[in-house]
C-alpha cells in the first residue's frame, strides 16, 4: 500500500504548512472510514450532505491514523495533530492516487460497461493471477473514491492491478481512466442502466467509451464487438490497438462448439482451435466476459494451460448467477443483486435454455433507475418470455407489474402472479415449489429479493 514518510507527503500533495513539529512520520495506506482506521493511515475527511468529515479528523489521529488531510475552506485547522491543508480532499485523494499509480512499476487493466464488470474483472485477475502477482477492485469501490482507495491500497509489489470503473455520468469514467492510466481497457457491453441521466443508449456508448481517454498510447483495448453502437463510435477514435469478443464471427476472438449445462458451459474460442474451455458459471453473456479475460490473458503471455486452469478454478462474487438450493431440494439461481434489461433479458434466456427441472420459474422485481421508458421496459421483459420455456412468472413491485402485463400476451392467466408484499410472495412460493423446480431471482439491488430466497432456504 502506499507508503511515505510525511514530507514526500507533503511534497506529492504540494501542501506547504509546515508539520516538522510532529517529527518523522511515516504514512502508511489511506482511509476514509474512521470506524476502519489502521496505524498510520492518512485519514481523508469529505464533507457530506449531512455529515462533516472533519469533525472526525481528532478521532481518526486517537485511532492511530499518522495525520490527515484538511480543506483549506474549513476554518481552523487544528494545529495541534499533523493535518495537511489541501485545496480540495477528494482531488488530493485522486492526485495521491495518481501519482502513486506511477510511481508502481504494475500495469493495469481497466474494465468498464454497462453489466458484467465485476464478473469480468473477477476472470481477468483470475486468469493473470496464474502467473502474475494480482490486484483487484474489492466489493463496489469502483468510482471516483473506490478507485482512487484500491490504487492507493495496491501492495508495492503488485504486478497488475485489474480496475473496475463504475459510472452514473459523463466525465466519471474519463476521470478514472485519468486516474489509472490503464495498459489495456474493457468495455464489457452497453446495456440501458442510466439512460436517466445519459438520454440514449448512444450517450451511455460515449460515456463508456471515455476508458481509452487515460489508456496508454499502444495498450489494447478490447470491446464487445456485437454491439454496432460501440462498433461505430470507436470507428471515430484514433485507437492504435483494437480488439473484439462476442458471438458473431466478425469479433477478434468468438465461442465454437458451446455446450452448456447445469454446472457451466464449455466452449473452444476462434483463437485456439481444438482447445476445450470450461467455464464454471451459467450463461451465454459470461462466454463473451471469459473471451474478454482470454483476449487480456493472451495481451499479458498467459499460455492456453494457464487459461483454462484460471477459468476452471473461477469463484465469482455471491449473488451474480450463484446457485444454491432450497428447503424442498428445488434449484435456486440468485441474480438479486442488480438487474437492467440487458442484464435481465440475459438471465431468463438461460434460464430458458436449461434443461432437465420438472418446472422453470421466474420471480423478478422492478428494474430501477431507468428514466422516461421505464414500463415499457418492464413490458418488453415480459413480452420476451416464453411459455414453452417458463411455467410461472412471479413479479414483485410496482414497476414489475408491467413485466407481468408483458407476459400475459402469451402466458394464460393462472400462471403469471403479481405481488406487492414480500411475505405473500415467500408464502406463495413456499406453497408452489417442489424438488426438481428451477427458479431465478432477478430485480434491482434496492428490490432486495434475497430476503425471500433466504426465507426459501430456511423453510
Ligand atoms: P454493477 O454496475 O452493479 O457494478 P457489474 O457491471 O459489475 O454491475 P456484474 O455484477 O458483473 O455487473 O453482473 C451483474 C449482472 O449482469 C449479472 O448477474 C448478469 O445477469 C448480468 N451480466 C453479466 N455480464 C453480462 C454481459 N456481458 N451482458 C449482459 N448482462 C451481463
Ligand atoms: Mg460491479
Amino acid at each position: 500500500m502506499f507508503e511515505k514518510t510525511i514530507n514526500q507527503t507533503c511534497d506529492m500533495l504540494n501542501v506547504h504548512n509546515d508539520l516538522t513539529k510532529f517529527g518523522h512520520l511515516i504514512i502508511k495506506g489511506v482511509s476514509i472510514d474512521t470506524r476502519k482506521i489502521e496505524k498510520g493511515n492518512l485519514f481523508v475527511p469529505f464533507k457530506g450532505e449531512n455529515v462533516d468529515g472533519h469533525q472526525f479528523v481528532r478521532q481518526a489521529i486517537e485511532k492511530g491514523a499518522a495525520a490527515a488531510l484538511w480543506d483549506k475552506h474549513v476554518p481552523n485547522p487544528p494545529e495541534d495533530i499533523p493535518v495537511l491543508v489541501v485545496d480540495d480532499p477528494l482531488l488530493a485523494l485522486q492526485s495521491l492516487a495518481n501519482q502513486y499509480r506511477h510511481q508502481l512499476d504494475l500495469k493495469v487493466v481497466g474494465i468498464t460497461g454497462s453489466n458484467g464488470k465485476t464478473t469480468t474483472k473477477d476472470m481477468v485477475a483470475n486468469l493473470l493471477a496464474t502467473k502474475y502477482k494480482v490486484h483487484k477492485t474489492q466489493g463496489n469501490y469502483n468510482n471516483h473514491i473506490g478507485l482512487p482507495l484500491t490504487i492507493l491500497a495496491l501492495p508495492q509489489d503488485a504486478e497488475v492491478a485489474v480496475l473496475e470503473m463504475g459510472m452514473s455520468g459523463f466525465g466519471e469514467i474519463e476521470l478514472l481512466s485519468e486516474i489509472s492510466q490503464p495498459d489495456a481497457a474493457i468495455i464489457t457491453n452497453i446495456g440501458e442502466s442510466h439512460l436517466q441521466d445519459l438520454g440514449s443508449r448512444e450517450g451511455i456508448t460515449k460515456a463508456k467509451l471515455e476508458i481509452v481517454q487515460g489508456l496508454k498510447e499502444d495498450g489494447l483495448f478490447a470491446y464487445y464487438g456485437d454491439e454496432h453502437l460501440l462498433e461505430e463510435q470507436v470507428k471515430e477514435l484514433s485507437l492504435k490497438r483494437v480488439k473484439t469478443f462476442g458471438r458473431s464471427e466478425t469479433n477478434t476472438i468468438y465461442p465454437l462448439g458451446i455446450e452448456m449445462n447445469n454446472a457451466g458451459s464449455y466452449f473452444e474460442t476462434s483463437l485456439d482451435k481444438g482447445v476445450t474451455f470450461f467455464l464454471p458459471v451459467l450463461g451465454q453473456h459470461n462466454i463473451h466476459n471469459a473471451l474478454a479475460a482470454i483476449l487480456i490473458a493472451k495481451e499479458f503471455g498467459v499460455s492456453v494451460e494457464e487459461m483454462k486452469e484460471g477459468l476452471e478454478s473461477l469463484k465469482l462474487t455471491q449473488m451474480r448467477m450463484e446457485m444454491t438450493e432450497g428447503q424442498k431440494g428445488e434449484k435456486i439461481i440468485n441474480d438479486a443483486y442488480n438487474a437492467s434489461p440487458t442484464s435481465m433479458k440475459a438471465a431468463i434466456q438461460l434460464v430458458s435454455e436449461l434443461e432437465g427441472f420438472t418446472a422453470k420459474m421466474l420471480v423478478l422485481g422492478d428494474m430501477l433507475e431507468l428514466g422516461d421508458n421505464e414500463e415499457e421496459f418492464h413490458l418488453e421483459i415480459g413480452r420476451m418470455i416464453d411459455p414453452d420455456q417458463i411455467q410461472h412468472v412471479y413479479t414483485f413491485g410496482k414497476l414489475a407489474e408491467f413485466i407481468a402485463k408483458g407476459a400475459l400476451e402469451r402466458f394464460s392467466p393462472e400462471n403469471v402472479h403479481s405481488f406487492q408484499d414480500k411475505k405473500e410472495l415467500s408464502a406463495e412460493l413456499e406453497n408452489q415449489t417442489k424438488d426438481g423446480d428451477l427458479i431465478l431471482f432477478k430485480a434491482s439491488r434496492g428490490m432486495a429479493l434475497e430476503e425471500i430466497i433466504e426465507a426459501l432456504a430456511k423453510g
